[in-house]
């Protein structure tokens, strides 16, 4: 097996990142960032060929180490959002399987979401409560672990940061319900790399900064349309996400 690109301090690798347990203490495993279900089937399937040793430098796909009990535990709240992307992409919770088979399909082996997500609201922040054509009520609960989740692995993957504690702030929204003033705030670049403040040196950020170009704060594509992000470290950490280039997200730890 290919070892994965990886240029983070040793010393942080000794934490999972999610609960901080010792990662010598208990067993822990791979962890892609983005959760890899996001992303398109030839994408995941490029991304284990690489991981197998026989991909493109193109298909390497960033991953962290976190302990199994949390990979396992975030597994169910991976499975629910990606529910709700599909059946909002769709605009049904049973799509016709001849125009989304992909949808129809998770949507189909996933019945019990489904059913809770017809339910009506007990008080929870309903996101697409008046979004045509149909009304759904998801736990914006699992939503933000998951959003959280992916954003510690990318502040952690991206500038070596780890971040064990709660997030002071966390929100996500569709992008379509941005205001045009919100929408230019949140798709800012940033400040330009010579004026900021540089990362963990050796962290893969400073690689990337080395380009003249480069911005704190710039857009990362994973995948065109299915999954980028941003890290801002020029004043606590703000790790901002668009999925599917429907739901915007931002999480940001102060210093
Ligand atoms: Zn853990």
């Amino acid at each position: 097996m290919r070892e994965i690109e990886d240029f983070t301090d040793d010393r942080l690798k000794t934490w999972c990142i999610n609960c901080g347990h010792a990662i010598a203490d208990i067993v822990s495993n791979r962890d892609h960032v983005p959760t890899k279900s996001l992303l398109t089937k030839a994408l995941r399937d490029r991304g284990a060929d690489y991981d197998g040793g026989s991909g493109e430098e193109l298909d390497y796909l960033p991953q962290v180490i976190i302990c199994r009990n949390c990979n396992s535990s975030f597994s169910p709240d991976e499975n629910y959002l990606l529910c709700v992307l599909h059946a909002v992409m769709a605009g049904s919770l049973y799509p016709d399987p001849t125009k989304n088979p992909e949808a129809a399909a998770i949507l189909r082996s996933n019945r019990q979401v489904v059913r809770s997500l017809k339910r009506g609201p007990d008080g929870q922040l309903l996101l697409f409560d008046d979004l045509q054509p149909f009304t759904l009520f998801p736990d914006a609960e699992k939503v933000r672990r998951v959003i959280v989740k992916n954003a510690r692995g990318h502040a952690y993957h991206e500038i070596g940061e780890p971040l064990l504690e709660a997030p002071d702030h966390v929100a996500f929204m569709p992008l379509e319900r941005l205001s045009p003033e919100q929408r230019d705030a949140f798709e800012a670049a940033g400040t330009p790399a010579e004026l900021a403040v540089w990362p963990e040196v050796g962290s893969r950020m400073t690689v990337q900064l080395l380009d003249e170009e480069a911005m704190v704060g710039g857009w990362i594509t994973v995948e065109a349309d299915r999954y980028r992000y941003s890290i801002d470290w020029s004043n606590g950490v703000t790790v901002k996400t668009v999925i599917w280039e429907y739901l915007a997200t931002e999480t940001r730890w102060e210093r």
